[in-house]
C-alpha cells in the first residue's frame, strides 16, 4: 500500500483555511499518487544504461546505485484542535562526492521513500549536467499543506528542520522549495537552523525571501530555463516557434512561469492543466488572463477564454511542443503512442517512464530530459548560495544573464554527447553527468 494511504487524515483536515504562503491563488499540490511505477527503479534504468555505455568503473557504479544517506523522521505536531498528529518526513542524500548536497523539500500526500530517493539521485545528475559544485539530495514530508493552518505548517516545518538539522548545513546539504513548499517555508527552515547553531545561516537553504538573502530571479528561474531550452531545441531541431503550438501540464511555479515566458515571446500556448482539470483553445490562450483567473479562482476550471477538456486528453492534444510540468510518471506506455508533439521539454522531474521513452524515440519525438530542462532552478539556487556566502547580491539582469549562459552551454554539451554517442538526449545527459561524477570519485578516491 502507498504510505500516504496508511496515514490518518483526521485531525489534519481544516477545510477552507488557506495558510500563509499558500494564498487562494495557489493550486494545492496533488493529493493522490499518480502511478504505481517506482521512480527509483525508473532512475536506475537510465543510470544503468549510461553507466554501461560509459564502461563505468564497477566500484563507482555500485556506489552510485545506492544513496549515501537515507533519514526517516517522525514529526509530532500539536494541531490547532489540541490533538497530536505524527507526520513522517525524509531526507535523502544520494551523492556527496561533488560538494554539499542540494535538493528541494516536498510537502505532499504522495511522498514516499522511493520517490525521495529518485528525486535525490536526479539532483546529483542535474547538478552534474549543469556543472555545479553540488551533490544531490531531496526531502519530503507526507502531508497536505493546503489543509494545514499557518501555525501548523510552521510548527511542522520547524520540527522537521530540527530533526534533519544534523545532516543539513551550508557545507553539507542545502534544501530548497519543491512541490508544496515555498519561500515562507524556507524562511522557517533558515530561522530554525540558525537558532540551533547560534548563527545566521542564510546559505543553509535557497529559495528564501529576498530580505533573508534570497536571490533575485530565483522564483522565475526554472520557467526561464525551460524557455531558454525551448529556443535552443527549436533551433537545433528546426522547429518554427512562430507557428508552434504548446501544451503545458501543471500551472504552478514551473508550468505557470514557463507559460508566461512563452506567451510574452509570442509563442502560442493552446492547452494548460492543473490538478483539477484542463483547458484548450486551438487559437491560443491568453496566459496573462489565465493567471488573473487563477489568482481569483485558484484553479483553471471556468476560465472563459478556452474550453474545458478531460485532463487525461491534454498530453495527446495536437501540438508541436509538450511541457509536462506537474509530477512524475505522466507520459507512460499507455499514452506515449498517441502523443502528437514533436518536442517534449520536461519541466517536472521524472514525467516520462522508460517504456514511454522507447515509444517516443521510435516515433522520432525529441525529449529534452528533466535533468537538463528544469535545471534553471538549481542553477539560480547555486547563485543564491554563492551570494549568501559572499554577502554580496547581484542585480536580476546579472542572475538572468548567467542563467541563460549555463542553460545554453549545458544544452550544447548534452546535444554534443548525444550526437557523438548516438543516443537520446536523455541518455546523453546521464552520460555527461555520470562521467563527471565518476571523474570526481577517481580523483578523491574512496575514504577508508
Ligand atoms: P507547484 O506545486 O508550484 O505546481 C504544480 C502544478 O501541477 C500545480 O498547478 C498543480 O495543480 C499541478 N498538478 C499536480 N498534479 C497534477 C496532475 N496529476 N495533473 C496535472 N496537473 C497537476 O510545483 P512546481 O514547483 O511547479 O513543480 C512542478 C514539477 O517541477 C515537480 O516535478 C518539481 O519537482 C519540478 N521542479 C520544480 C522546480 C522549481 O524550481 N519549483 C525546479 C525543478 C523541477
Amino acid at each position: 500500500m502507498h504510505e500516504a494511504a496508511a496515514r490518518p487524515a483526521s485531525g489534519i483536515r481544516r477545510e477552507g483555511i488557506a495558510p500563509a504562503g499558500f494564498p487562494e491563488s495557489r493550486p494545492p499540490p496533488m493529493t493522490t499518487p499518480t502511478t504505481q511505477k517506482d521512480p527509483w527503479q525508473e532512475m536506475l534504468k537510465r543510470f544503468n544504461e549510461a553507466a554501461r555505455r560509459l564502461d563505468l568503473d564497477e566500484g563507482v557504479w555500485k556506489i552510485l546505485s545506492e544513496a549515501d544517506l537515507e533519514l526517516k523522521v517522525s514529526i509530532p505536531v500539536v494541531m490547532d484542535n489540541g490533538k497530536v498528529e505524527v507526520f513522517t518526513g525524509y531526507r535523502v542524500q544520494h551523492s556527496r562526492a561533488m560538494g554539499p548536497c542540494k535538493g528541494g523539500i516536498r510537502y505532499d500526500l504522495g511522498v514516499n521513500i522511493a520517490e525521495v530517493k529518485a528525486l535525490a539521485a536526479w539532483m546529483t545528475w542535474k547538478c552534474a549536467v549543469v556543472n555545479l559544485p553540488f551533490g544531490g539530495a531531496k526531502g519530503g514530508v507526507i502531508c497536505d499543506p493546503s489543509k494545514l493552518s499557518m501555525r501548523e505548517l510552521e510548527v511542522l516545518t520547524r520540527r522537521y528542520t530540527a530533526a534533519i538539522s544534523d545532516i543539513i548545513g551550508p557545507d553539507r546539504d542545502v534544501p530548497a522549495p519543491d512541490v508544496g513548499t515555498n519561500d515562507q517555508i524556507m524562511a522557517w527552515v533558515m530561522d530554525t537552523y540558525s537558532m540551533r547553531k547560534h548563527e545566521t545561516a542564510a546559505a543553509v537553504v535557497t529559495g528564501k525571501p529576498l530580505l533573508l538573502g534570497g536571490s533575485r530571479g530565483r522564483a522565475d528561474a526554472t520557467g526561464r530555463g525551460i524557455f531558454d531550452i525551448l529556443q535552443h531545441a527549436a533551433h537545433r531541431f528546426r522547429l518554427d516557434l512562430r507557428t508552434a503550438r504548446v501544451v503545458i501540464q501543471g500551472f504552478g511555479n514551473v508550468g505557470g512561469t514557463a507559460a508566461r515566458y512563452f506567451h510574452e515571446a509570442g509563442i502560442k500556448v493552446v492547452g494548460l492543466s492543473d490538478v483539477k482539470g484542463a483547458i484548450y483553445n486551438p487559437n491560443g490562450i491568453d496566459v496573462h488572463r489565465v493567471r488573473e483567473h487563477v489568482t481569483k479562482n485558484r484553479f483553471l476550471a471556468g476560465f472563459p477564454g478556452a474550453e474545458s477538456i478531460d485532463a487525461k486528453d491534454l498530453l495527446t492534444l495536437p501540438c508541436e511542443v509538450l511541457v509536462p510540468a506537474a509530477v512524475e510518471n505522466q507520459i507512460t506506455e499507455q499514452n506515449a503512442a498517441r502523443i502528437q508533439a514533436k518536442l517534449i521539454i520536461e519541466g517536472a522531474n521524472g514525467p516520462t517512464t522508460d517504456e514511454a521513452d522507447k515509444i517516443l524515440e521510435g516515433k522520432g519525438v525529441v525529449v529534452v530530459p528533466d535533468i537538463l530542462a528544469n535545471a534553471g532552478g538549481v542553477t539560480v539556487s547555486y547563485f543564491e548560495w554563492v551570494q549568501d556566502r559572499a554577502g554580496f547580491f547581484w542585480p536580476e539582469s546579472e542572475v538572468n544573464q548567467r542563467l541563460d549562459e549555463v542553460m545554453h552551454r549545458s544544452f550544447a554539451e548534452v546535444a554534443e554527447m548525444a550526437e557523438k554517442k548516438k543516443v537520446s538526449l536523455r541518455i546523453g545527459a546521464y552520460m555527461l553527468a555520470v562521467e563527471r561524477v565518476a571523474q570526481v570519485y577517481k580523483l578523491r578516491g574512496i575514504y577508508a
